[in-house]
C-alpha cells in the first residue's frame, strides 16, 4: 500500500500561537482518511497547511516528493485540490462558469471532457447549469464546490467539512458522493465534525485535539473506541 500524502511532524502557527504541534498523518493511495475533532482543534489549519495556503514547518511528502517550496499553484498542478470549508463559490456566476473556473490550470479541450464528467457525476448540476450559484440549495452548493475541485482532475482531494450546515439526509448524499469518488480512484482527506458519519465511509481516521493527534487507526476500530465514543460520537 503506497502512501500518497505523508505529513510528518507538522507545526503551523498563527503568530505566537501554535495551532498544529507535531502532527503526523498518512493518507494511503485510494483511501478516505478522515480527521475529526472539535471546533478549533486545527482541522482547517491542517488542510490549509497541506495546500500551501499557510506556511508550516515539518515535512510534507506527496507521492514520495517533498512539497517544501512548492507554492499553492504548483500543488494544484501536481493533483492536490481543496474544497474549502465555506465553499467559496462565485455566488453571482452560473453553475457552468463556476465549474469552468475550476479548470483554470487545464488546457482547453481537456476541460471540456472534464466538464462532461462532472455533469455525468452530478446530473443536478447539469440541470441547473445556467442558475446562479448563490441561489442553489446548500447541498447543491456543496456538490458544485466538489465538482469545481474535480475540474482540476485531482489525485488527492482535501474536503473541509463538506457536511457543514446541511440537513442529515443531504449529509448522507454528500458522503455517498465522497465514497464514490474514492471508489473511482481519488484519494480523499476528509475533515468532519460529523464524526460518526465520516468514520462510516473512511478507511483510517485521526482525532485532533488542540493541535495534536490524540488517536488514530482504522476507522472501524475508532468508531468502536469507548473514549472516542463518549467525546465525539454522542456516547
Ligand atoms: P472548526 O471546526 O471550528 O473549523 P478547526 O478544527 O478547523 O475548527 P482551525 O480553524 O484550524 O480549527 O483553528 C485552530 C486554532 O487556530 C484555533 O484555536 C483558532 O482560533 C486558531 N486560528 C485559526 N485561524 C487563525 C488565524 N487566522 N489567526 C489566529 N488564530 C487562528
Amino acid at each position: 500500500m503506497s502512501v500518497l500524502l505523508d505529513v510528518q511532524h507538522l507545526h503551523t502557527r498563527y503568530g505566537r500561537v501554535e495551532a498544529l504541534s507535531d502532527v503526523s498523518v498518512q493518507v494511503p493511495q485510494g483511501h478516505i482518511v478522515s480527521v475529526i475533532g472539535a471546533n478549533g482543534a486545527g482541522k482547517t489549519t491542517l488542510m490549509n497547511s497541506v495546500m500551501g495556503i499557510l506556511p508550516s514547518q515539518g515535512e510534507l511528502l506527496y507521492a514520495g516528493e517533498t512539497l517544501r517550496g512548492v507554492p499553492l499553484e504548483g500543488r494544484v498542478a501536481r493533483g492536490i485540490s481543496l474544497v474549502p470549508e465555506r465553499r467559496e463559490l462565485f455566488a453571482s456566476m452560473s453553475v457552468a462558469d463556476n465549474l469552468t473556473l475550476g479548470a483554470y490550470t487545464r488546457r482547453r479541450g481537456h476541460w471540456r471532457a472534464d466538464l462532461d464528467e462532472v455533469y455525468a457525476r452530478f446530473p443536478r448540476l447539469l440541470e441547473r447549469r445556467s442558475q446562479l450559484a448563490g441561489t442553489l440549495s446548500g447541498g447543491e452548493q456543496q456538490m458544485l464546490a466538489i465538482g469545481r475541485a474535480l475540474m482540476g482532475r485531482p489525485k488527492l482531494l482535501l474536503l473541509d467539512e463538506p457536511s457543514l450546515g446541511l440537513a442529515p439526509l443531504i449529509v448522507r448524499d454528500i458522503l455517498r458522493i465522497v465514497r464514490d469518488l474514492r471508489d473511482s480512484g481519488v484519494t480523499v482527506l476528509l475533515v468532519e465534525q460529523n464524526a460518526r458519519a465520516s468514520l462510516a465511509i473512511s478507511d483510517e481516521a485521526y482525532v485532533l485535539e488542540t493541535g495534536q493527534v490524540k488517536m488514530s487507526g482504522p476507522a472501524q476500530e475508532l468508531a468502536r473506541h469507548p473514549e472516542l465514543s463518549a467525546s465525539y460520537l454522542g456516547g
